[in-house]
């Protein structure tokens, strides 16, 4: 395996179990960051907590391991501060979708010019394997030994409905499509998000009769299938769900305001 330059090779291997699917959307994304070239003082990486947010500990561009739920906000701020820059935030469905589920409302909304990328492999695995917002319907957890009785959250439907203006679904089985995304998201303008499914064989896999990572992977290419078909199989579509360039991004709007009044002095 080629390892690229964005990558802290003194770090590695990777702390995560084997068959982790985090690994792969961190050599996705820091492969697509050498393929645009983009130098790595000017890309910020921001990550919250759990397996993932252990990802900055082997990126080699500025980061930040933030709060839990909070990745937006840093991400947020970096972005306000200096607009030129690449900021990357990097959440598991756990950070994004329950402590930081507001946060991901309002960056959608603000339009702000970050890439959001949720890694959702559908429990809170650093913690014991505890069920999250995004875990399916009756699926087995540490605190759901019967199953879960609740419907999963859609975070792409939540960002598409709460104004974000890229918004894609795939898999780490899909690992061409993911870093075609990835990049696509990296030159988008306004807010992008990225909801990769990705297995945790350690904990959901093995509640759930999926503990071998070849298993959980074919599980998650199973239960998905490409958005032109998603209507007639009924299973959860991966692809591009929205992109649209119709709304301008949060620093152009705010310096649209504030050249009104320089105008007017
Ligand atoms: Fe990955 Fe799950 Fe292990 Fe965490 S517990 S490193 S998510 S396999």
């Amino acid at each position: 395996m080629r390892i690229n330059d964005y990558i802290i090779k003194e770090r590695l291997p990777f702390f995560f179990c084997a068959g982790c699917g985090h690994g792969i959307s961190i050599k996705m994304l820091t492969e697509t960051f050498d393929e645009l070239n983009i130098p790595k003082n000017n890309i910020v990486t921001v990550t919250g907590i759990g397996c993932y947010g252990k990802a900055d500990d082997y990126i080699d561009t500025n980061t930040m391991h933030t709060v839990h739920g909070r990745a937006l906000a840093y991400a947020t701020g970096v972005k306000v501060a200096n607009p030129e820059l690449t900021v990357v935030a990097m959440m598991g469905d756990g950070d994004s979708a329950a402590i930081g589920g507001n946060h991901l409302i309002h960056a959608a909304r603000r339009n702000v010019g970050i890439t959001a990328i949720v890694s959702n492999n559908m429990n809170y695995g650093m913690t014991g394997g505890q069920y999250s917002p995004t875990t399916p319907y009756l699926s087995i957890t540490a605190t759901s030994p019967y199953g879960f009785p609740e419907r999963p959250l859609d975070l792409c439907k939540l960002v598409i409905a709460s104004g974000g203006t890229f918004v894609a679904r795939t898999t780490v089985f899909h690992t061409a499509q993911l870093k075609k995304y990835i990049k696509m998201a990296l030159q988008h303008k306004g807010f992008s998000f990225i909801e990769i499914l990705s297995p945790c064989p350690t904990q959901y896999g093995k509640n759930n009769k999926l503990s071998s990572a070849p298993k959980l992977v074919k599980y998650l290419k199973e239960i998905t299938s490409p958005v032109s078909k998603a209507k007639e199989t009924g299973k959860i579509p991966i692809g591009i769900l929205k992109e649209t360039n119709d709304v301008l991004e949060y620093n152009e709007a705010y310096m649209q305001i504030v050249n009104k009044i320089k105008e007017k002095k």
